[in-house]
């Protein structure tokens, strides 16, 4: 017997779909799915060469992993916090292949129930609540009344490209602490914040220890989403760690060696060639900010993703697609609240970006 809630899953993924009508169009610029294009630092592939090669000798050989992760990653991990002046414990720490799994399996933490997702959202929480059993409810930006078991909050959102003030989240902590939610806080986009008074960690929010998980990802933070490391952050004081190291040491064997030396380079040696690509990515969404001036649009800055108010989010799609050459993402695909949208993200090669605002500047006219 299989689970039914898979039947209540739309027939394909979102960005399958799309990856497949823009793949079928010639000379698009493919805006579309947020996956990353500049190369990895050096340093970093350097750091795989020399793992690898340790694994070639009787004396440095090594089997499984950890199932929560090396303890030089762990630290490595803490380091990344201790910079932003928040302790962060290794026994917190959890490393994993990356957020889309990992908040999958931490479901199974928790009891079903009622969970809050943001609206527009990423459409991995929704799927992954609906395959759980969980009812799911939509909010905007503040909490709502009602009560509810599980908040899962994106900061800078995906797709929106907005990013919670310190106040927005304060009033989510308050909220968890009073009806005894947890929050899953989803840092993945944390390393394109610049902004000082801006929050890259819900840890900076007073009493979040006491009530929510914090999910990083190397992917968009270090251009590592075909290499595949992550880590979650699960403080002692919400009473889940014991309960998520037995779930991981059941559902786990862990990341692999090779990857955990390279995830350590990324955040310890080549920080600096790391944080120069997102610079890059940012400095691309500033260029497309700037094309679509005059226009209704949220993110871009402390954000690899722009959100455009443009009317009917497929027919917009195409008109983009097909007059203007120019791959986005049509924002009904993210649930509700999306269908007036389109997000553009800004990973890509810099003469690409000129010819795209050149692009977005030309429909911007035409509207
Ligand atoms: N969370 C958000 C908001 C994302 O946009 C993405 C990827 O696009 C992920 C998680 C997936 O991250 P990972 O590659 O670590 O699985």
């Amino acid at each position: 017997m299989t689970n039914k809630n898979i039947e209540k899953l739309s027939s394909s993924y979102l960005f399958s779909q799309i990856g497949k009508i823009i793949k079928d169009r010639k000379n698009v610029i493919d805006l579309s799915v947020g996956d990353v294009k500049l190369p990895l630092p050096q340093e970093v592939t350097e750091a795989a060469r020399r793992a690898a090669d340790e694994l070639c000798h009787a004396e440095t050989f090594r089997g499984y992993p950890p199932e929560s992760g090396y303890d030089f990653f762990k630290r490595a991990v803490a380091m990344y916090y201790s910079r932003r002046n928040l302790e962060v414990d290794c026994d917190e720490i959890f490393v994993s292949d990356g957020i889309k799994s990992d908040m999958n399996l931490f479901l199974s933490v928790l009891e079903r129930g009622k969970v809050l997702l943001p609206s527009p959202t990423y459409p991995a929480y929704a799927e992954a609540n609906i395959i759980r059993g969980n009812e799911v409810v939509y909010y905007d930006v503040t909490p709502p009344d009602e009560v509810a078991d599980i908040v899962i909050i994106c900061s800078p959102d995906n797709p929106t490209g907005r990013v919670m003030s310190h106040d927005e989240l304060s009033a989510w902590v308050e909220y968890a602490d009073s009806v005894g939610a947890v929050i899953l806080f989803d840092a993945a986009y944390e390393a394109f914040v610049r902004g000082k008074d801006v929050p890259r960690s819900i840890f900076e929010i007073e009493g979040a220890r006491k009530c929510a998980v914090e999910f990083c990802s190397l992917s968009k933070t270090a251009g590592f989403t075909g290499v595949r490391c992550g880590y979650t952050v699960v403080p002692k004081e919400c009473g889940l760690n014991d309960k998520w190291r037995r779930i991981k040491s059941c559902c786990t064997n862990g990341v692999s060696y090779i990857t955990q030396r390279m995830a350590e380079c990324a955040l310890t040696t080549a920080y600096d060639k790391v944080a120069e690509n997102t610079a890059y990515y940012l400095q691309n969404a500033s260029l497309l900010l700037e094309a679509l001036e005059g226009g209704e649009v949220t993110g871009g800055k402390n954000s690899p993703y722009i959100w455009l108010k443009c009317g009917d989010s497929y027919k917009e799609f195409f008109k983009l697609l097909d007059m203007y050459g120019l791959g986005v993402t049509p924002g009904a695909g993210f649930g509700k609240g999306g269908e007036e949208f389109v997000r553009i993200n800004s990973f890509a090669a810099r003469d690409d970006i000129i010819a795209a605002a050149d692009r977005l500047k030309r429909y911007m006219f035409c509207k």
